[in-house]
């Protein structure tokens, strides 16, 4: 079931049913067209799990599916923001260039952004549109920074006598982009599986936060970037997949809550504590609250 409330800014809950008919505050929090696209966005009416449902935990897509749960309407509008610029490339998708076309085999289905001749006349690119934080496409990036000596030294204080050194960004660290690769090989193999080869796959990641100072301090200074992707073996995606579809499955039958989200799905806890929308419904994230209060590492 998708998320059935909506989270007011006093803290208040309110089915999204209700709130979308009258504003029971003082004043509404958006117009109501934005709150109407926001509950669009929470139910798109898919049966089964989704790639991207799969790549997160089985708990958290077994809460999603089975408990009524609310969500802070703010809190959608950056994932309103990439719906938006998918529905602007979709009025652009045509003559060599195939989008947004919903794919299924027996584990689960997903939908591409654009395939086709999207970059140069090589036709088989797969692209994926992201609209992502400076910090992530730092991250995916690889960019990171490293202390570099200037060649003079300090003369007074506690350092003297030490080098001085000055931060200047590197670009060729680790690129962590797992999430998107496993996401857009997927695509790939749902792809293939329909006849379409695919030559190339690459991220175009637009950065939200690109004009701010905090961007550029992350060595982001463009607003957008065009990430290549690289091949993840069909082997891996099928058995990583596969795995979680009949986890979440056999959960749904049996109603039995799945174990808790791994430490990479839960972003170390972090998601547990502050983004994961089932987390009022999942036992682990009151767990995780209570080892922090007692001053326990997570
Ligand atoms: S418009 Fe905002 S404040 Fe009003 S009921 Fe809906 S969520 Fe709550
Ligand atoms: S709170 Fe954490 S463990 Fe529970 S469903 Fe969400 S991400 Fe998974």
């Amino acid at each position: 079931m998708p998320a059935t409330k909506f989270i007011c800014p006093n803290g208040r809950r309110i089915t999204i049913k209700r709130c979308l008919t009258a504003c029971p505050q003082k004043e509404r929090c958006m117009f109501l067209p934005t709150l109407r696209a926001v509950a669009e966005s929470l139910d798109r009416g898919l049966k089964g799990a989704t790639v991207t449902e799969l790549i997160s935990g089985v708990r958290e897509a077994y809460l999603k599916k089975k408990t009524s749960y609310a969500v802070n309407p703010q809190d959608e509008l950056y994932s309103l923001h990439g719906q938006a610029v998918h529905t602007i490339h979709e009025n652009n998708t045509y003559g060599d260039i195939l989008g947004e076309i919903r794919l299924q085999d027996k584990i689960t289905s997903g939908k591409f952004d654009l395939y086709g001749k999207i970059i140069d006349e090589e036709e088989g690119v797969l692209g994926d549109l992201k609209v992502t934080s400076s910090y992530k496409l730092a991250k995916a990036l690889g960019i990171y920074k490293l202390d570099v000596p200037t060649g003079e030294v300090y003369r007074t204080g506690a350092r003297k006598g030490q080098p001085k050194t000055r931060k200047e960004f590197r670009y060729d660290g680790v690129r962590h982009v797992w999430d998107w690769a496993v996401q857009l090989n997927y695509y790939r193999l749902l792809l293939e599986q329909s006849g379409f080869e695919v030559k190339k796959m690459f991220i175009q990641a637009l950065c939200r936060d690109s004009s701010l100072r905090t961007a550029t301090e992350r060595g982001i200074d463009k607003p957008v970037y065009i990430i290549p992707i690289n091949k993840i073996s069909d082997r891996w995606l099928l058995r990583y997949f596969g795995k979680k579809a009949s986890m979440l499955k056999t959960a749904l039958r049996t109603k039995t809550l799945p174990p808790p989200c791994s430490l990479k799905e839960t972003w170390k806890g972090k998601k547990c504590l502050e983004y994961c929308e089932v987390r009022e419904k999942c036992p682990h994230a009151a767990a995780i609250a209570e080892l922090l209060q007692a001053g326990h590492a997570v």
